[in-house]
């Protein structure tokens, strides 16, 4: 899933390409991944795309009247990518409307020039979703987002804070949107292997040199992968993810930065990976999922 320093570079990406293009129209191929109705769609036509930015792992596209058409201020086109939806450029659309099918195809949005860009996701039930507001906090995901870690104001004193008195463990924590913006399963992996910290410390039980520690880490990893991602287009994204990774998704290879076997808590629908000689004192953590194969 495409967390805060992908989403970054996505919007970076989009300023690049789209800013000052006309907008010809947008569909949707699969009507789901709509969630609003007014303004429609079509109240799209003919403005350009004015800027583009970030709410947590939202992507908001600020748009414009064109000079001297049409009423109205900004309408934000904003787009949450959920678990496997993607975008991707395209120079040349074809002027038809896409036809609603089972493909990947969720959303398009082309430009007067011909060029534009497709939101995708595999599987029949498209996660994806789509709004088109007059102001971002009507969508109720941005409205409920705690403090985005890249603002100066997310200090070690906020997030002292926001530990503090909470019985739940630190990896649930921080990808809570509500609680912190814009960090999911793969970053809090990566931020609590950098602070050597196991991902079922109880949050409340952190020691004021922890929580700046974590602090510190945590504005360091995403803008050190926000720093990988600078300059690659949305195609290139996904491997330099992957490759900027050290424990998330490694289950079984070595740790980078101490050799040990890389291993992984699983749950219902997600799993969890960290590297016992950094985080847990050499112990493996329980896994509901190993100890039921080895009864
Ligand atoms: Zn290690």
């Amino acid at each position: 899933m495409p967390e805060l320093p992908e989403v970054a570079a996505l919007a970076a990406d989009l300023r690049d390409r789209a800013a000052g293009r006309v907008i010809d129209r947008a569909d949707i191929a699969e009507i789901s991944v709509l969630k609003t109705y007014d303004p429609p769609l079509t109240a799209l036509r003919g403005r350009i795309i004015a800027e583009t930015g970030r709410y947590g792992k939202f992507l908001d596209l600020v748009t414009e009247p064109a000079a001297g058409s049409g009423p109205g201020g900004p309408l934000h086109l904003i787009v949450h990518l959920a678990r496997a939806g993607w975008l991707r450029w395209r120079d040349n659309l074809p002027e038809q409307p896409p036809r609603p099918g089972k493909g990947p195809l969720a959303f398009r949005l082309r430009f007067a020039d011909g060029a534009g860009f497709d939101l995708t996701e595999a599987g029949t039930r498209k996660r994806l979703a789509v709004y088109l507001v007059t102001e971002p906090r009507l969508v109720p995901g941005i409205a409920s987002l705690g403090p985005d870690p890249l603002d100066p104001a997310f200090t070690p004193e906020v997030l002292a804070g926001i530990l503090a008195g909470r019985r739940t463990q630190i990896k649930g924590l921080l990808r809570d949107q509500g609680v912190i913006a814009g960090i999911g399963n793969a970053y809090s992996d990566e931020i609590l292997h950098a602070a050597k910290m196991s991902p079922f410390r109880l949050a409340a039980s952190l020691s004021a040199d922890e929580v700046a520690e974590l602090h510190s880490v945590i504005v360091g990893t995403l803008r050190e992968a926000i720093a990988r991602s600078e300059g690659l287009a949305a195609g290139d994204l996904k491997k330099e993810k992957k490759a900027g990774l050290r424990v998330h998704a490694r289950a079984g290879q070595p740790c980078p930065v101490c050799g040990d076997t890389v291993r992984e808590v699983s749950f219902a629908d997600s799993a969890l990976q960290y590297c016992p000689t950094c985080q847990t004192g050499g112990k493996p953590l329980a896994d509901r999922r190993m100890s039921r194969l080895l009864k």
